[in-house]
């Protein structure tokens, strides 16, 4: 399985009752790559990220992780990827880095190796002084940070990002972009969706525009901006 991609996408469908949310997504990800994922409202990115983590059956087509089918070797696909998604779905009820413990040990980690793990995340996020707090109680921005340890807490290959830096500051932003850097430069393969176009210039080695379920272009940052960004402004205007 080491020259698989780290994702394939191929002809892969979803419809929502009349809505075809994915019509024909074919793309691949290579191991290490950081790739963006642009697109107006509604292109299907996140759906695609939920056929990944199994959180949606797709309709038909192709979808690996690392060789692993998502749905037959569900299992064996999940357990490389980590995910920050766009919505905040964190248990409230126990202290974060409990809440990260738990994660990890969902995903098979003994506990001793889940507290370090736990520790690790939060201090590379910058919220280990918050780690006794619950996360109601964090500031929108820190539920940012905290979104990405809780991605990270499992140690992925793959690291998905769905929009994470929507509505936060500058800093913030910044810190961000610093800290998932580093990761790709670790290795770490990374799958970033955003509306920021300078984001996605900034960070990613290649980008994809998804459109009405499918990609209509595939390039680098640099084709990008020689080409202008009219494609790219004309795909995400609502
Ligand atoms: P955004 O940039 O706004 O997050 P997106 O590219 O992630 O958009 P999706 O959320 O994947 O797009 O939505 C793709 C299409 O599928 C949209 O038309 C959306 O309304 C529809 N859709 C998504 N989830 C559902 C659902 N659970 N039930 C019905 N329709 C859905």
């Amino acid at each position: 399985m080491q020259s698989e991609p780290a994702i394939r996408a191929d002809g892969l469908r979803k419809a929502y009752g009349d809505v075809q949310a994915l019509d024909g997504l074919t793309f691949e990800v290579d191991r290490g790559e950081f790739f963006g994922l642009l697109g107006p409202n509604g292109a299907g990115k996140t759906t695609f990220i939920n056929v990944l983590v199994g959180l949606v059956r797709k309709g038909g087509g192709v979808a690996e992780v690392f060789g692993f089918d998502v749905e037959t070797d569900y299992r064996r696909a999940r357990d490389r990827i980590g995910i920050a998604p766009q919505e905040f779905n964190v248990d409230r009820f126990f202290p974060i880095h409990e809440v990260l413990e738990h994660k990890a040990g969902y995903h098979g980690v003994p506990p001793a190796e889940a507290e370090r793990r736990a520790e690790e995340a939060l201090k590379t996020v910058g919220i280990w002084d918050k780690r006794e707090t619950r996360f109601d109680w964090l500031s929108g921005g820190m539920k940012r940070r905290f979104l990405l340890a809780r991605a990270l807490v499992t140690d992925p290959e793959l690291l998905i990002l769905d929009e994470p830096t929507a509505g936060v500051d500058v800093q913030l932003r910044r810190d961000l972009w610093h800290v998932i850097e580093r990761l790709n430069a670790e290795g770490t393969t990374i799958l970033l969706t955003t509306h920021y176009i300078e984001e996605a210039e900034r960070l990613c080695d290649r980008v994809a525009i998804v459109d009405s379920g499918r990609v209509v272009d595939v390039s680098t940052p640099d084709e990008l901006r020689s080409r202008g960004t009219d494609q790219v402004h004309l795909t995400l205007a609502d």
